[in-house]
């Protein structure tokens, strides 16, 4: 790669996982238009394969030597603190050598995903300026924030004893409950303690940027700006800002055209994100559900999702039935263009938070199907705050997802959820145009890296 003499550069460190590297990858080609030099330092792992719009990038490994299948093993929680572990020596020798190499750029500023921490303490080492960059919302930020103090003061207990006060709200987080709050399914709680105690380093960072906006979530923005004593600026949603492709699987536009055939707000999207694993009997009370709401649907299922299978081909025969009227299935959707279609009125979705935003983005209501982490705040964000979605709770049963369906995609409820929806777009829209607050903070955000 040339490298051009005199520039800005940004380092940028991702997540190795979809819903952190589509943020990740549309802030550097945001950053890239206004004058930095960028590059990215990934891992093996979900590897970014970048296309003709990121030729002016530079794109640099960072070694380890973890088994190949820890992230589907280990999933989120404890493979990132066994990547963060193993990184860090690797990432400083690999920083070296491209402070070496790009000795005539001007400064070098690390943006990492905040759960990238290793990158944080490499650049203080180097004494370089870093920046947290929050993929997640500044609600989830702010719970992981005040995760150790509840724990200290034995407020978590609820969730560790099951006293079975998980629908109480939790003191200060209205109207999050217990049952709510960013805690992993897949790890034990002392072990999500342990990660976001690591990521909640406020001394180390020159500031913190969130993908999300102010009208969205502007009480939780300001108490995490009084919790931390550095500037913090909501530049979202970055899909907004950038258009650049970012999906590491193959999208199927197939399912466009068949959109095409349907009438307006007449489908409703199902897709449970990157990491989502069902087991058969829950598809199997999906489809079933599905089928007798007697809607259109439009499904992924990602290969690898149902536990056990390469992808569909060993559910029972009634699948194929009760999907090949009414429904499409495919392996992976282009889903910004499938929420953006005229076509789709209602998204049975996981709640990740790039999700939830492409959702609000395009104006569709959500029934909200959390399974871990950030995605309860998020769903209780879409029901209680925003009020276009509809949570589903407790085991997936065949007539709780027709009665979800029929109250999203039939009626007046849904059509209140639609129009809420709608208005939210339009200040989404607001937010990353000219003027707005997004686009401001994210001016000033430039201003303040430029600065460094
Ligand atoms: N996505 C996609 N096609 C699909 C399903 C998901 O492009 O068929 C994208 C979706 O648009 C979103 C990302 O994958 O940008 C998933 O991120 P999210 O934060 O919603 O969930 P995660 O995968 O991290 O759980």
């Amino acid at each position: 790669m040339e490298v051009k003499p005199g520039r800005r550069r940004v380092l940028l460190v991702p997540v190795p996982a979809q819903g952190h590297i589509s943020p990740m990858m549309q802030l550097a080609k945001t950053l890239h238009s206004k004058g930095f030099s960028i590059t990215v330092a990934q891992t093996k792992f979900n590897y970014f394969i970048p296309s003709d719009d990121f030729s002016d990038f530079q794109f640099v490994t960072i070694p380890e030597s973890l088994p190949e299948t820890d992230f589907e093993n280990l999933r989120p929680v404890l493979f990132l603190l066994k990547l963060n572990k193993e990184c860090q020596a690797s990432f400083k020798d690999c920083l070296s050598h491209l402070l070496l190499q790009h000795s005539s750029d001007i400064s070098c500023v690390i943006i990492y995903d905040e759960f990238m921490y290793f990158a944080k303490a490499v650049a203080k080492e180097f004494k370089l300026p870093n920046v947290i960059f929050s993929t997640t919302n500044a609600t989830t930020f702010f719970c992981r924030a005040v995760f150790e103090k509840l724990d200290a003061n034995n407020v978590l207990s609820p969730l560790k004893d099951s006293e079975g006060k998980e629908n109480e709200l939790v003191p200060g987080l209205h109207p999050l409950r217990y049952k709510d709050l960013p805690t992993s399914k897949f790890a034990p709680l002392e072990k999500t303690l342990e990660l976001y105690r690591s990521t909640v380093d406020k001394q180390a960072a020159s500031c913190v940027i969130i993908n999300t906006a102010s009208c969205l979530e502007n009480s939780s923005l300001c108490c995490l700006q009084q919790q931390l004593d550095i500037p913090v600026y909501p530049i979202g949603p970055l899909h907004m800002v950038s258009s650049a492709p970012t999906s590491l699987l193959e999208e199927n536009k197939s399912c466009i055209e068949w959109l095409d055939e349907q009438k307006r707000n007449s489908v409703i999207f199902v897709s449970l994100g990157s990491l989502a694993l069902m087991e058969t009997n829950e598809v199997m009370e999906m489809a079933s559900g599905l089928d007798s709401s007697k809607q259109h649907f439009l499904w992924v299922i990602k290969p690898g999702s149902i536990r056990g299978s390469e992808w569909i081909e060993f559910l029972p025969e009634e699948f194929s039935e009760m999907v090949s009227g009414r429904g499409y299935v495919v392996k992976w959707a282009p889903q910004k263009e499938v929420l953006a279609h005229h076509g789709v009125g209602g998204f049975w979705s996981h709640c990740g938070w790039n999700s939830t935003l492409e959702s609000i983005g395009e104006g569709v209501p959500v029934i909200c199907r959390p399974s871990s982490s950030d995605q309860k705040v998020n769903a209780g964000y879409l029901d209680c705050v925003w009020r276009i979605g509809i949570q589903v709770e407790g085991e997936v049963e065949r007539r709780a997802v027709e009665r979800a369906v029929k109250r999203v995609m039939v009626g007046e409820e849904g059509e209140e959820m639609r129009k809420r929806a709608m208005c939210l777009k339009e200040r989404l829209r607001a937010s990353v145009g000219e003027g707005g607050s997004s686009h401001k903070s994210l001016h000033e955000f430039v201003h303040f890296i430029k600065s460094l």
